[in-house]
């Protein structure tokens, strides 16, 4: 178990009344039920637990690193992890594990560990099973990063956070479950990811490159504010939230901007702003437009998955065209095309 903090194991503070990170220990003790699941568990924390809107590529690393180091020693690994951006942390993750091949399954809870009706007790048991569930030939079943949350199990890469009070607080709009938790946990088979390169050691890749924004277009969006972001200083890449099927506005100078952004090597990918479906560049002309312009089609990419792809294909250090090659293809699940 990995504890980087998040409501799971949040107090309230008795002078502000809000919540705040604390310790591990206190959230073990909440749960004694632990100690009548039948696994050798092992736990670390970061040195300070965070709210997860604090979260960062650093820390991303910091899980990646205790992965890595302890990959041989266990059979998975649970990472506890607040709500707000457990879908990028999960996306991150996916792009940086390559050869996964054990699960890695991230919860968290909307009720701190400590509270009557905390959803946390539940998820984090829950989590622990699947991390530890085996096939009838002994072999993992889950080999993914992958959100448990209530009543389902998500691809990681594939997961948005859809409501801050619900207790069924993730979904993936464009992909099916990997297990529905009910009396039971019933594993989807066919949805399950499995690497391509079955046998192969892990290979994590740290490198992050934070030289990427979102533009999330609305009907009156101004020049002079599309080419303030896209002028930003050093900026590589670019995710564009589209409308629909990935449309934009057909104005000369909105085509300009984006194609001229191109030109300097950026790579520019086109994600809906719909949570299901998507781009379609060829469908509309407006959407053609920007596909002419040199923009890659995200196709149903989260936005969650498609920035950290673009961070991770920009660590790498490759070429604007390669980055633009990778991102129209499935990595590890995260597109459906
Ligand atoms: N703000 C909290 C966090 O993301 C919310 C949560 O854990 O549900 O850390």
């Amino acid at each position: 178990m990995i504890y980087t903090g998040g409501t799971i194991g949040m107090r309230e503070n008795p002078e502000t009344k809000a919540l705040e990170p604390f310790d591990f220990n206190h959230l073990i003790e909440s749960v004694p039920k632990l100690k009548m699941l039948d696994y050798v568990i092992e736990s670390t924390q970061f040195e300070h637990p965070i709210d997860s809107s604090a979260m960062t590529p650093e820390h991303w690393k910091q899980i990646a690193k205790v992965i890595e180091t302890n990959y041989d020693n266990y059979d998975g690994f649970v990472v506890l992890h607040g709500t707000d951006t457990m879908a990028y942390t999960a996306s991150a993750l996916s792009f940086m594990l390559e050869n996964l091949d054990k699960p890695v399954i991230i919860t968290g809870s909307q009720l701190p560990i400590g509270e009557v009706r905390t959803d946390g007790e539940e998820n984090l048991i829950t989590a622990l099973q699947i991390a530890a569930a085996r096939d009838e030939n002994g072999s993992h079943i889950i080999r993914e990063v992958a959100i448990l949350f209530e009543n389902y199990l998500w691809r990681g890469n594939r997961s948005t956070k859809r409501s801050a009070d619900n207790f069924n607080a993730f979904r993936s709009n464009n992909y099916p479950e990997l297990a529905k938790i009910g009396l039971g946990i019933t594993f989807n088979r066919d949805a399950l990811w499995r690497t391509r390169n079955h046998g192969a050691p892990l290979k994590v890749h740290y490198n992050m490159d934070c030289n990427v924004i979102f533009i999330d277009l609305f009907p009156g969006i101004e020049e002079r504010v599309v080419r303030h972001m896209l002028n930003t200083p050093g900026i590589k890449g670019v995710v564009l939230k589209t409308f629909g099927a990935g449309n934009g506005p057909n104005s000369q100078w909105f085509l300009d901007a984006i194609h001229e952004t191109i030109e300097k090597g950026v790579v520019v990918v086109n994600i809906t702003q719909c949570n299901n479906g998507s781009v379609l560049p060829y469908r509309y002309v407006t959407g053609l437009d920007l596909a002419r312009a040199g923009v890659v089609s995200g196709h149903d990419l989260t936005s969650e998955a498609a920035i950290t792809k673009l961070m991770y294909l920009l660590g790498k250090g490759l070429p604007a065209d390669e980055v633009k090659n990778f991102m129209e293809f499935s990595l590890c699940g995260e597109m459906s095309s």
